[in-house]
C-alpha cells in the first residue's frame, strides 16, 4: 500500500464539487444564490448546450472588491459568516465558501466583477484550478461568471450528462423555484442565444400572482387559496391549491423555509395530514408556502447542497403547519360542490 499523504488542493476541491456539482442546473443554483446574496435585483443566466458548453450568469449585485477576487474562489473562503455563532444563525444562501472553488475546479472559469464604489472591473480566470492573476476588464457593477466546458477534466461525470434538453428543463426547473423564492427579482433565461423566459420584478399584488401563474400554470390563482398566518415566531404565508388544481405527479410543489426551497419530512408530512381528506389517493396538491422563522430555529448545515434543513422544534413546526393548511382548506371541505372521496 502507498503511504498516507495529503492530497493536492486541486483535488481535494474536485471531490468536494462531487458533493454538490451533480449537473449544469447545480451550477445555475450555487451561482444564482451568490447573486441574491449579493442583493442582485437582476439576473441573467444564458445556456449554451444544456449548459455543458457555457453557463453564464451575470447580476447587478453588490460585486467583489479587486483583492478579493481570488479570495472568492479559494475553498473555504466566504464573506457570509466568520464564527461558529454566524452558523446558528445565518440568513444567506450561501455560507460554506466552497462553490466557486468546486466550480472552477471542473471547468473553464471566469469572474468579472465591478464592486460598488469602484471605477474599473476585473476578470480572473480559473483553469484546472490554476487562477490566472487578475486584470482590468469592462464591466457594470455587478458579477458575471462564465463557466465553460463543465466536467472537460471530469470524464465520469461527463458521461452522465443528459440530452441538451433535459439539462436545459432542469436549469428552467431550477430558476422558476428560484423566481418563486425571490419575487422582487428580475431573470432572465436564454437557451443558445435566444430568450426563453424573462421573469419581471414583481412590485404588487397583480404582478406577484402573474410571477406565480407563470410558474404554476395559469389556472393556478384561481384555483388556490391563499394563507397567511403567524403564531409564536412561525409565519406561514403562500397559496395552497384546491383539489382542482391537484395534479397526478408531485411536481408543483414548493416549500420554502427562510427564502430557501427544502424537501423535509416534517413538511412533507404535515401537509400530507392537512390535504388527506379532501384529496383523492393518488392526487398530489400543489402549493406555493414560504416559512419564515428565526434563523436560530433551523439548521441548515445539514447536506452539502442544503436541500434539507432540521427545525430545532420539530413538533411545533409540523403542528403549526397543519392546523394553519387544516384551517384553509376547511372551506373547501365544507363546499357542497366538491366530489367525496369515497
Ligand atoms: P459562499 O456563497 O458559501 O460564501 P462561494 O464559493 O459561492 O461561497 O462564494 C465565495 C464568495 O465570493 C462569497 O462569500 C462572496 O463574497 C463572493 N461572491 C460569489 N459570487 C458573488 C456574486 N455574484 N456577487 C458578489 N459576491 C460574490
Ligand atoms: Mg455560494
Amino acid at each position: 500500500m502507498a503511504s498516507i499523504r495529503p492530497l493536492p488542493p486541486e483535488l481535494i476541491n474536485q471531490i468536494a464539487a462531487g458533493e454538490v456539482i451533480e449537473r449544469p442546473s447545480s451550477v445555475v443554483k450555487e451561482l444564482v444564490e451568490n447573486s441574491l446574496d449579493a442583493g442582485a435585483t437582476r439576473i441573467e443566466v444564458d445556456i449554451e448546450q444544456g449548459g455543458s458548453r457555457l453557463i453564464r450568469i451575470r447580476d447587478d449585485g453588490a460585486g467583489i472588491a479587486p483583492d478579493e477576487l481570488a479570495l472568492a474562489v479559494a475553498s473555504h473562503a466566504t464573506s457570509k459568516i466568520g464564527s461558529f455563532d454566524d452558523l446558528e444563525h445565518v440568513a444567506s444562501m450561501g455560507f460554506r465558501g466552497e462553490a466557486l472553488a468546486s466550480v472552477s475546479s471542473v471547468a473553464r472559469f471566469s469572474l468579472t466583477s465591478r464592486a460598488r464604489n469602484q471605477d474599473t472591473a476585473f476578470r480572473i480566470e480559473v483553469d484546472g484550478g490554476k487562477i490566472q492573476t487578475a486584470r482590468p476588464a469592462q464591466h457594470p457593477q455587478g458579477t458575471s461568471v462564465e463557466v465553460r466546458d463543465l466536467f472537460y477534466n471530469v470524464p465520469a461525470r461527463r458521461k452522465f450528462l443528459r440530452a441538451e434538453r433535459t439539462e436545459f428543463a432542469h436549469i428552467d426547473d431550477l430558476l422558476k423555484s428560484l423566481a418563486l423564492a425571490r419575487r422582487s427579482v428580475e431573470f432572465r433565461l436564454s437557451n443558445n442565444g435566444k430568450p426563453t423566459r424573462i421573469l419581471k420584478a414583481a412590485r404588487d399584488d397583480a404582478s406577484t400572482l402573474q410571477r406565480v401563474a407563470e410558474v404554476m400554470g395559469d389556472e393556478f390563482p384561481a384555483q388556490s387559496l391563499h394563507v397567511d398566518h403567524a403564531v409564536a415566531g412561525l409565519h406561514l404565508s403562500g397559496w395552497v391549491g384546491l383539489p382542482t388544481a391537484s395534479r397526478s405527479q408531485a411536481d408543483s410543489q414548493y416549500f420554502y423555509v427562510n427564502g430557501r426551497l427544502v424537501r423535509d419530512r416534517i413538511v412533507a408530512h404535515a401537509v400530507r395530514q392537512a390535504y388527506a381528506d379532501v384529496l383523492f389517493h393518488g392526487r398530489h396538491p400543489a402549493f406555493v408556502l414560504y416559512l419564515e422563522l428565526d434563523p436560530a430555529g433551523v439548521d441548515v448545515n445539514v447536506h452539502p447542497a442544503k436541500h434539507e434543513v432540521r427545525f430545532r422544534e420539530q413538533r411545533l413546526v409540523h403542528d403549526f403547519l397543519f392546523r394553519t393548511l387544516h384551517e384553509a382548506l376547511a372551506q373547501t371541505r365544507a363546499g357542497a360542490s366538491l366530489p367525496s372521496p369515497t
